[in-house]
């Protein structure tokens, strides 16, 4: 498909949704950018379809699925977790291998789960090759898409799990251990940062760390 077949199919979807709301004019549309558009104006159905297509990096050619993140449409709690791991890149899915089955023991645990008051996504919609590290550059092309999923769901409180997630929703490169215990604030919605599930698999240690963290989010979301 062509890139201007690609922006009137585009335009085409834009105007069945919000035809009242937006106009765009034909010189403006070439240089269409979906990230840029009023999330407020549309609900998660409406903005997975939109976005779901995305081919701003590279990840777009070796992903199987675009993950864009799963549970309640309005949640209290959003999980923020890397990037989709092998499995979830297989069922588009966020965390369902190893550290999602913990993960979900852990919710169970604190009586919520992935479909009550939970929603989880990560910083990256697709895997990385390998499951390597995302780039600066994939996460500052991706990031928009999560800042408008948290516009849209609104949660009362977000949980960073792991550094990588930290750093991205902080700004700031410090240690998980010293990111933890501290209210952040993300646009004026509560971030805490805990430790990846898959680190608590690495190490058990930690798990006491984690289960202080999500009595504490608990707590917070009863209070
Ligand atoms: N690890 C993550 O950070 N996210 C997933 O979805 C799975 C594993």
């Amino acid at each position: 498909m062509s890139n201007s077949q690609q922006v009137c199919n585009y335009l085409r979807k834009y105007k069945q949704l919000f035809a009242k709301k937006i106009y765009v004019s034909p010189k403006e549309s070439d240089s269409v950018n979906i990230k840029n558009y009023p999330e407020s104006n549309y609900n998660l159905n409406q903005y997975k379809s939109l976005i779901s297509n995305c081919q701003e990096c590279q990840l777009s050619t070796t992903r199987k699925n675009f993950v864009f993140g799963c549970g309640d449409p309005n949640a209290d709690l959003m999980l923020v977790g890397e990037a989709p791991g092998f499995d979830e890149d297989n069922e588009g899915i966020p965390f369902v291998g190893k550290a999602g089955k913990l993960l979900d023991k852990i919710l169970h645990a604190i009586n919520l789960s992935r479909t009550r008051r939970v929603f989880i996504l990560n910083i990256l919609k697709c895997r990385p090759p390998k499951n390597r590290d995302p780039l600066p550059s994939e996460i500052e092309k991706c990031i928009p898409y999560l800042k408008n999923q948290i516009k849209i769901i609104r949660p009362k409180l977000i949980l960073a799990l792991g550094k990588v997630a930290g750093k991205s929703l902080t700004g700031k490169d410090i240690s998980l251990k010293e990111m933890r215990n501290t209210n952040y604030n993300y646009n004026g919605i509560l971030l805490r940062v805990t430790y990846h599930p898959a680190a608590l698999l690495r190490n058990q240690s930690l798990k006491k760390f984690a289960w202080e963290d999500f009595k504490w989010v608990k707590n917070q979301l009863i209070s």
